[in-house]
């Protein structure tokens, strides 16, 4: 055991990639790229990363900033609420930590959005302490390594190998817990290409000597997505293009989008909306379906291009260029404004 602990470490010292945040491993530097890497691609990270640093250099910084601005910085990350817990825990630490991230497991554990990963990664990486930090690498890697054949999303499997890790875990955990997420994300990855030959504890693997490499992980299949079927309308006055905050409750809160209602089947329909939203239509065209993969559900949406006559004060009307530069646009309405340029109507005097 302890030499798999050893032989990993020095397999990372000798591989690890160069990535942004590893330049300067500090408590908020880790902090935040850890909540930026949950569920996001790590390229997509990369570069909103160093953005976010460039603006955000500071926990002082992150507690002062205007959600607007911070939901901007988030833009394309998806999982919104990730943002606004970091601002709210920066203000807890200012608060009771006189601007300094806490150093211990269970303090950090405490903060918003911190879940025990995170607190184990911080407290592992930045204050040398002894604890695990079990992400879906982490299982994956695990399970493999002791030909576990249960399913890794069930509680008691994940807790049965946070135990597993907990017996191999040397002083040097921080460097450990990096050292096994980099072999789950370069070597040791969820289908496809393992890279077995490669791997510096192959000889350890039990997945590996009785072939079972593919079939590790188990992982029983998730819940359906339930499907929505929309109306989306990106609605002109002259130069400028309607949107709207969303609720301050569920899913995107608190964002903006383009006006939308559940699908409507006709044209004459969608032209009777437009004139219920107190807009006077000139001329309307179809720019295609967008569809768009949440974690729980899919929206397939019918999208639309209308030039009106006419402003209301319900919508908030705004240049394109203000709109990428100051409103947090989720992903799903920034595919329609993609589609509309992909349609060559980019050009709204032609419609
Ligand atoms: S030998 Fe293959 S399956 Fe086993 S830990 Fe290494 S990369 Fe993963």
């Amino acid at each position: 055991m302890k030499e798999i602990a050893e032989k990993l470490i020095k397999w990372y010292e000798e591989n690890q990639r160069q990535l942004p945040w590893r330049k300067e491993p500090t408590p908020y530097h880790v902090w935040i790229s850890e909540i930026m890497l949950q569920q996001t691609r790590i390229e997509a990270v990369k570069k909103h990363y160093e953005t976010f640093m460039k603006e955000l250099p500071t926990i002082e910084s992150l507690a002062k900033v205007d959600e607007e601005k911070l939901l901007k910085l988030w833009e394309g990350l998806g999982y919104y609420s990730r943002a606004r817990n970091l601002k709210k825990a920066a203000i807890l630490v200012q608060e009771k930590y006189e601007g300094k991230m806490p150093s211990s497991y269970s303090e950090l554990l405490q903060l918003p959005g911190i879940g025990e990963y995170t607190a184990g990664a911080i407290a592992s990486i930045c204050f040398q302490e002894q604890v695990p930090a079990i992400d879906g690498n982490v299982l994956r890697v695990v399970a493999r390594l002791t030909a576990n054949s249960q399913d890794i999303l069930l509680p008691q499997v994940k807790k049965q190998i946070t135990n597993q890790v907990k017996q191999i875990l040397p002083k040097q955990a921080g460097k450990f817990n990096q050292a096994i997420m980099e072999l789950g994300e370069t070597i040791c990855i969820p289908k496809g290409n393992i890279n077995c030959n490669e791997c510096p504890i192959r000889e350890y693997c039990k997945a590996y000597s009785k072939q079972l490499t593919s079939q590790i992980p188990v992982r029983n299949p998730k819940v359906k997505k339930k499907t929505e079927e929309k109306t989306v309308c990106l609605l002109y006055y002259q130069n400028q293009i309607a949107i709207r905050k969303r609720k301050e409750k569920g899913l995107l809160q608190q964002m903006y989008e383009f006006p939308n209602i559940p699908k409507l089947e006709s044209m004459s329909s969608i032209e009777e909306q437009i004139q219920n939203w107190g807009l006077q239509l000139q001329s309307i065209q179809e720019i295609g379906k967008v569809s768009h993969i949440f974690t729980h559900r899919i929206w397939n949406m019918d999208c639309y291009i209308a030039k009106v006559k006419s402003k209301n004060t319900e919508f908030i009307w705004v240049e394109e260029q203000e709109l990428m530069q100051k409103y947090a646009l989720p992903t799903v309405f920034s595919k329609i404004l993609q589609r509309k340029e992909e349609t060559k109507l980019c050009d709204i005097q032609k419609i």
